[in-house]
């Protein structure tokens, strides 16, 4: 028998037992005649003890154990004298009789303690040391229990969860595929799924009514800190709904798992059209836990002589509450922020509205005090506050550069609290987006989004300002998940496709499959997909999605524990009618 009990469990209620625990060496340490161990496993840690007194002999194996050794050991639960209060197990100790070294452990390349002083790459190398630290491992118990709760919700629904394959056909999530060649198809290629948008349609199509499930998606794409080129989805569909239907479970879904995995009733959450989101914070996953609304002073600004607004098709701004104090120091890190070639504004105007009524901006010399009251009225300033602003051409350009610099005084103000959870729904979202490089409409979510049907002759004659029937779950800036009602119509389908630059052939080639199912009894239906690691980060407080995943993959999309990807033999390449230009 390898244990009796794990080591995060006995208490003073165990003294006197005899009991056998397996665990690894977390430390050691010598006092006197006697050797202290903690023995640590998945449930936590117990103190053992070998005193020289009673065992000289199994007191010296023990001073010889090294950290991380797997060891096993039978004794009594005793009473210690000196307690831990911090340790569920911190009242007792194991007195020891028998030690078994099951593993010996070469020195582990950083600390396997909750600081540790590995550095990222030496973590991700050994990453099955950093598992065994507890804030790791603690994240994917909570990954763990989220995934138990979604399957409870869901399955109570109705919903069934049904596995879609891997090995399929591109499905336009607008990111480049993953691809696998075929042996017995020579010059033939997979594409892994970047979601399994058109099978959870055609299992719509099928009647399954309501599907679900908790799946790897694979997206060819730059990295970043929460990006992966393989990341989990919450993926669902359903039919005979609407879009509130969908919001209305969806919404329970997350206010379910706030519930049950962190102990919190979230209220209500507040709907938000896309433009709004835009004219207010400039992005379309608006961190709603702190205002900073955006106000617009083009009418007032325009026309005083300062060419930089005068020039410009937008002038907006946000109000820093409580930062006059701001030193002119703090202002031009600001300026230089806004500046960098990643945001890229030219310039950044200021007004403070001082602790003692005067207020004084950056532009004092256009702006008089008559007209900054105009300003002070517009951004409903008091005292102590500051005001941001900024200036352009190209309005949505403008609203995403005040949008980084709202996200940046929102830290710098610590107004960004990780333990508070602001979710809404964005709504009405474009149905097509225009694409500066390649010239043409791309579809904003899918090509599957069925547009307003108000909206469907705007196509022809105004394609940008059709809306459609899609909505996002944005939690603290973050898009959580997307969705759409979908198209269930050939000919709509097809519409779609053309304006999307298809030509019939094209969409036959690629799409046909979905297009000829609508022709035998679809159903209306739509969905929406979480992004399960995107969730699970939130709800643990962290910022990146890499340390929710067991063995993730580097910024270079590298997993440089198994080094992957690699190159392979001369002879696999043969099999699979590949040859490599590298
Ligand atoms: N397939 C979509 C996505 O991955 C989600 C959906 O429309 O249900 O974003």
């Amino acid at each position: 028998m390898h244990r009796t009990h794990t080591c995060g469990e006995l208490t003073i209620a165990d003294l006197g037992k005899e009991v056998v625990l397996s665990g690894w060496v977390q430390k050691s340490r010598d006092l006197g005649g006697m050797t202290f161990i903690d023995v640590r496993d998945r449930y936590g840690i117990t103190q053992l003890v070998f005193n020289a007194d009673d065992d000289a002999e199994l007191r010296a194996t023990a001073r010889d154990l090294g950290r991380e050794f797997v060891i096993k050991v039978t004794g009594t639960v005793i009473e210690r004298t000196n307690k831990n209060p911090k340790m569920p197990t911190g009242d007792i100790e194991i007195k020891v009789s028998k030690l078994e070294v099951l593993n010996a452990a070469k020195l582990p390349p950083f600390l396997i303690e909750d600081e540790t002083d590995g550095g990222d790459d030496l973590r991700m190398k050994y990453r099955y040391l950093d598992l065994r630290r507890n804030p790791v491992r603690n994240n994917l118990v909570l990954r763990h229990k989220m995934a138990q709760e979604i399957r409870k919700y869901l399955d109570s629904n109705n919903f069934i969860e049904v596995e879609t394959p891997y090995l399929i056909k591109s499905t336009p999530e607008g990111a480049r595929d993953f691809v696998v060649p075929s042996r017995m198809n020579p010059g033939e290629f997979y594409a892994l799924p970047q979601s399994p948008q058109t099978f959870k349609q055609l299992l719509m199509v099928s009647g399954f009514d309501r599907y679900f499930q908790i799946v790897k998606c694979f997206r060819d794409e730059d990295l970043r800190a929460d990006r992966q080129p393989e990341f989990t989805q919450i993926d669902c569909e359903m039919s005979f709904i609407e879009q509130e239907d969908i919001l209305n479970l969806f919404e329970g879904l997350t206010r379910h798992m706030f519930k049950t995995v962190k102990g919190l009733d979230i209220a209500e959450f507040p709907r938000m059209s896309y433009d709004e989101a835009m004219r207010l914070y400039g992005s379309d996953k608006p961190d709603t836990r702190f205002g900073m609304q955006f106000v617009d002073i083009t009418e007032i600004g325009k026309g005083k002589g300062f060419p930089v607004f005068d020039n410009a098709d937008i002038v907006i701004g946000i109000n820093a509450k409580s930062s006059a104090s701001y030193t002119r120091k703090q202002l031009d890190e600001l300026t230089d922020f806004v500046k960098r070639p990643q945001i890229g504004a030219t310039g950044m105007i200021y007004m403070r509205h001082n602790e003692d009524g005067s207020l004084k901006s950056s532009v004092d010399k256009f702006f008089n005090e008559e007209e900054l009251k105009k300003w002070s009225e517009a951004f409903q300033t008091e005292p102590g506050d500051l005001i941001l602003i900024l200036a352009g051409q190209n309005k949505d350009k403008v609203r995403k550069q005040l949008n980084e610099l709202r996200l940046e005084m929102g830290n710098r103000l610590g107004l960004r609290d990780k333990n508070k959870f602001a979710p809404l729904w964005v709504v009405d979202f474009p149905l097509l987006e225009w694409d500066e490089e390649t010239e043409r409409y791309h579809a904003m979510h899918h090509p599957f989004t069925s547009p307003k049907p108000d909206d469907i002759a705007k196509l022809d004659t105004d394609p940008g300002a059709v809306r459609a029937n899609a909505y996002d779950l944005v939690i603290n800036g973050t898009e959580i998940g997307g969705g759409s009602i979908r198209i269930h119509d050939r000919e709509l389908q097809s519409l779609m496709f053309k304006h999307l630059g298809f030509s019939p052939e094209e969409a036959q080639k690629q799409f046909g499959f979905l297009m000829d199912a609508f022709e035998f009894g679809a159903p209306p239906h739509g969905g929406i997909a979480f992004g399960f690691d995107r969730l699970v980060s939130i709800f643990a407080g962290l910022d990146t999605i890499r340390d929710v995943i067991a063995f993730p993959k580097n910024n270079s999309g590298r997993d440089v524990m198994i080094d992957a990807p690699s190159t392979i033999d001369e002879k696999q390449k043969e099999e699979l009618s590949i040859k490599t230009t590298v």
